[in-house]
């Protein structure tokens, strides 16, 4: 048995350590990033950890041949993908090409436009299913462990959903006047970007921010939180019979949307390219070298997070009010595997994904978003990996 993940970023330090504590089900693990130096630095405080050895390579990830070749030599149950939104496509058409599982993060988002959307990866479906492979999209916590708690809610306390809102509240501190807690450049693409909710069988946009909504998030208290789109609605939307809406708010301090408004407002967020002393620049990944690196957060990040899906609707005849919710202490998260909340409530499912797919018990022939599967295995492991979950009937 082995097991290939791609990306040696925040994230991927949780995956590889969390695949190494599994160990005995995963077998030869196997990192491959952009820079082979970091994947080197994650096996050294792997094997530190858990005394398990995983071998390193560099690989281009939007490079398909080599990523069939890597993934030829390695023949691995599966490819965990936890490089950047715009691989994904490169290393579906990789795992395609190789009849090999493939499991992600987050879905395509083309360089040029910040636009977060599954037709492209979805397109895949009928040649997934012809050769008989299984891709997971999105199993990470938002989406991910968000489309499980939805399904879970489904399948055992629900005869029909209404309304689902999304609750995402990071109330961790790093003590630097302005950082982001994954990938900078997708984290404020994503930020910037209008909001839009689904309401009645049709989608409804707003400004940016424009919605704000403060709501009490178990173990934290009262915050401030802004609607969003998130990629996990399309699914949802979907595949969630009966539902009449459903939103997304994530938690903003006004010291963080201070500094967004101003990056934004001198030119600093723009994706094309501007020509800069006879050089050609992009200003948001210029910014991106500027700050902190979002690995470098683990350690001074001291709080909590809350994350949850906070759902009405029907059971036997009368209405029900539910919030499932996982909190996450940062801390905690950097005595187990030295990393902040965030990388570790995002490595951790995709570890369970790549888990359940191994041991064969989330599978199918095709395309599948997180609450296409049976909820309880993956429910069961959060329990198990770090990632523990409480349901509040209200
Ligand atoms: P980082 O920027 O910290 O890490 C990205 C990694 O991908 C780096 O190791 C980088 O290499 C590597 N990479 C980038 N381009 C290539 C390439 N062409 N070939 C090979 N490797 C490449 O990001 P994060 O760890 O913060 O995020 C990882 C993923 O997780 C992202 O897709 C993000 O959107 C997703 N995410 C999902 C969440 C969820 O809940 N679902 C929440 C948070 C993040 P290099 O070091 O050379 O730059």
């Amino acid at each position: 048995m082995a097991v290939l993940q791609i990306g040696a970023g925040g994230v991927g330090g949780v995956v590889a350590h969390k695949l190494a504590m599994n160990a005995k089900t995963f077998g030869e693990i196997t990192l491959a990033s952009r820079t082979k130096s970091k994947c080197e630095e994650i096996a050294k405080s792997v094997l530190q950890k858990t005394g398990i050895e995983i071998r390193c390579e560099s690989v281009d990830a939007d490079d398909v041949d080599a990523l069939v070749a890597l993934i030829e030599r390695i023949k691995p149950k599966v490819v965990i993908n936890v490089a950047l939104p715009y691989q994904d496509l490169s290393i579906m058409e990789a795992c395609l090409r190789t009849k090999t599982h493939y499991l992600d993060t987050a879905n395509y988002e083309h360089p040029d436009t910040a636009k977060f959307e599954y037709k492209e990866q979805w397109a895949f479906h009928e040649r997934y299913k012809e050769v008989g492979i299984f891709a997971l999209l999105g199993s990470g916590f938002d989406p991910g462990v968000t489309n499980v708690f939805c399904a879970y809610a489904q399948k055992h306390y629900f005869d029909e959903i209404h309304s689902i809102d999304i609750l995402d509240c990071n109330a961790g501190d790093h003590g630097y006047p302005f950082a982001t807690n994954f990938n900078p450049e997708i984290n404020l693409r994503e930020v910037s970007s209008r909001g839009r909710y689904w309401e009645n069988g049709k989608w409804i946009e707003t400004a940016p921010m424009e919605i704000m909504q403060v709501w009490d998030y178990p173990e934290i208290g009262e915050k401030d939180s802004y609607l969003l789109y998130h990629e996990e609605l399309e699914s949802l939307v979907k595949n969630i019979k009966g539902l009449k809406r459903i939103r997304f708010f994530m938690t903003f301090s006004q010291n963080y949307l201070n500094h967004m408004r101003c990056l934004e407002n001198v030119g600093m967020l723009r994706i094309d390219e501007v020509e800069h002393n006879g050089e050609k620049i992009i200003p948001i990944q210029f910014l991106k070298t500027l700050l902190p690196d979002p690995a470098s957060l683990a350690g001074r990040t001291v709080g909590k997070t809350n994350i949850g899906c906070y759902i009405q609707g029907i059971k036997d005849g009368k209405a029900k009010t539910i919030y499932i919710y996982n909190v996450c202490d940062h801390q905690e998260c950097f005595k187990e595997v030295s990393s902040q909340a965030i990388s570790y409530t995002t490595g951790v499912p995709a570890m369970i994904g790549a888990k359940l797919i191994v041991e064969g018990k989330w599978s199918g022939n095709g395309v599948f978003n997180m609450e296409e599967l049976d909820p309880d295995p993956f429910m069961e492991e959060l329990n198990i990996q770090g990632l523990p979950w409480k349901v509040l009937e209200l």
